[in-house]
């Protein structure tokens, strides 16, 4: 018999949720819940996605928390499109591998390519935008402003997953947005008292990145801070939620208020526990993400994981998150290991060739918006407006003339009069 209130470890409930959930579907439980005061917090969990259309061993599983503000339309555009927008822009014929490698990038184009439609639609509201993709024990989260997603692996360690675009949290996007164009600044009541957070003017955003706000400055990129790691074979819980939560609790309060219950169950106790220290102040979202302890696999299934593992720590050189301390055991049951993390809002920099991935890309398409790109039309993503006799010109990958000309306006310079003597003619 069990004594109610003794809460079971993560990793025995996860190891339990397993055993009753056999093998059909691979290792994801989840569950959510809300409070809405706004109406502007929208949520997407698809768990049937594949990689190859018709091969269930291609499943993997998409989350997403979008947090909308001045309205309710960009959040919902998001949800509508910003998925199929990120997928489009992996080429069709690569392997989970260079798959997994590809979608950073493509999260990048895909946040940039909503952000673009979007905005040629509406004038004002804007979101957040967290997006989470779990192909086996590998999680790919791409984040812009300040709804966040938070892991505890099995072993109890946790981590952040998304970055915090808060302007009162982020010294260095406050210095982007100077740099840009932007005044930062708290607002000025009678008497020159400043109140409340820092907000970014023209329009006042707290935010330093978001997708739609077409009615502030366009240094306000939707640029998304992306992070991959992979979990041990002993899984972890994830959450995402919106500020509405975060606003209460920290993030030990809120795995260890719903530790010992299952993914459904977890989700309601967070939003509760946030809602009863500081009330329904904003619309309150929670999602609780369980992936689930696998078997650990028979040897020929090992060897090319191994293969694969290597493949990725010398693509990218990263080391291995805080948790684990001897990054030559990353066999270790427990450990979670870092694949990728980047958080430039320079679209040069997130598009770049310059290193294995390079096929990565679709040829002769843009790559935020995948349209055709005539030969002789694109712009390289390394031209630099100021310097137009760059040597960079003739390097891909090349953007169609009007995501050229959003990129420019991302980096907070005048677009040129006649960006034509930008073209490369081959
Ligand atoms: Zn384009």
């Amino acid at each position: 018999m069990e004594i109610v209130q003794d809460r079971v470890s993560l990793g025995a409930l996860l190891k339990r949720e397993s055993q009753s959930e056999k093998l059909e579907k691979p290792g994801i439980l989840h569950g959510q819940a809300g409070q809405s005061k706004k109406g502007e917090d929208f949520t997407l969990v698809k768990t049937e996605c594949q990689r190859i259309p018709g091969d269930g061993s291609t499943t993997f599983s998409v989350f997403a928390l979008f947090d909308g503000h001045n309205g309710s339309a960009a959040a919902l555009y998001c949800k509508e499109n910003l998925l199929s927008n990120v997928l489009c822009g992996i080429p069709s014929d690569l392997g989970r591998d260079e798959w997994l490698a590809a979608l950073t990038r493509a999260m990048v184009a895909g946040f940039v390519k909503t952000d673009k439609d979007f905005q040629e639609k509406a004038k004002s509201s804007g979101t957040t935008a967290t997006l989470v993709i779990i192909d086996g024990m590998v999680v790919t989260v791409a984040s812009v402003g300040d709804s966040h997603c938070v892991l505890e692996s099995a072993d109890g360690t946790t981590y952040h997953l998304s970055a915090d675009h808060r302007l009162e949290f982020n010294d260095q996007e406050v210095e982007r947005l100077t740099i840009s164009g932007g005044e930062v600044g708290r607002l000025n009541i009678a008497g020159g008292t400043e109140i409340g957070p820092l907000r970014c003017w023209p329009g006042g955003l707290c935010l330093s990145r978001s997708i739609g706000d077409k009615d502030v400055g366009e240094f306000i990129v939707p640029v998304p801070y992306v992070k991959q790691v992979k979990l041990s074979t002993a899984g972890g819980r994830l959450i995402i939620s919106s500020d509405g939560v975060w606003d209460a609790l920290s993030l030990e309060m809120a795995f260890s208020c719903c530790r010992g219950t299952s993914a459904d169950a977890a989700a309601t106790l967070i939003v509760k526990e946030a809602l009863q220290l500081k009330g329904l102040r904003d619309d309150t979202t929670c999602i609780v993400v369980d992936v689930l302890p696998v078997e650990k696999p028979t040897p020929p299934v090992t060897i090319p994981k191994k293969h694969g593992k290597r493949l990725f720590k010398s693509m990218f050189h990263k080391g291995s998150l805080e948790s684990s301390s001897h990054s030559d055991k990353y066999s270790e049951p427990d450990m979670v290991e870092e694949i990728f993390e980047e958080g430039s809002a320079m679209l040069a920099k997130r598009l770049s060739m310059e290193n294995p991935l390079c096929h990565l890309f679709k040829l002769f398409t843009c790559a935020v918006c995948q349209v055709e790109i005539k030969s002789g039309q694109g712009i390289s993503v390394h031209a630099d407006s100021r310097n137009p006799g760059t040597l960079h010109t003739l390097r891909g990958p090349f953007l169609c003339t009007s995501c050229h000309r959003k990129k420019v306006l991302m980096e907070g310079k005048r677009p040129l009069e006649g960006t034509d003597n930008l073209m490369f003619h081959s």
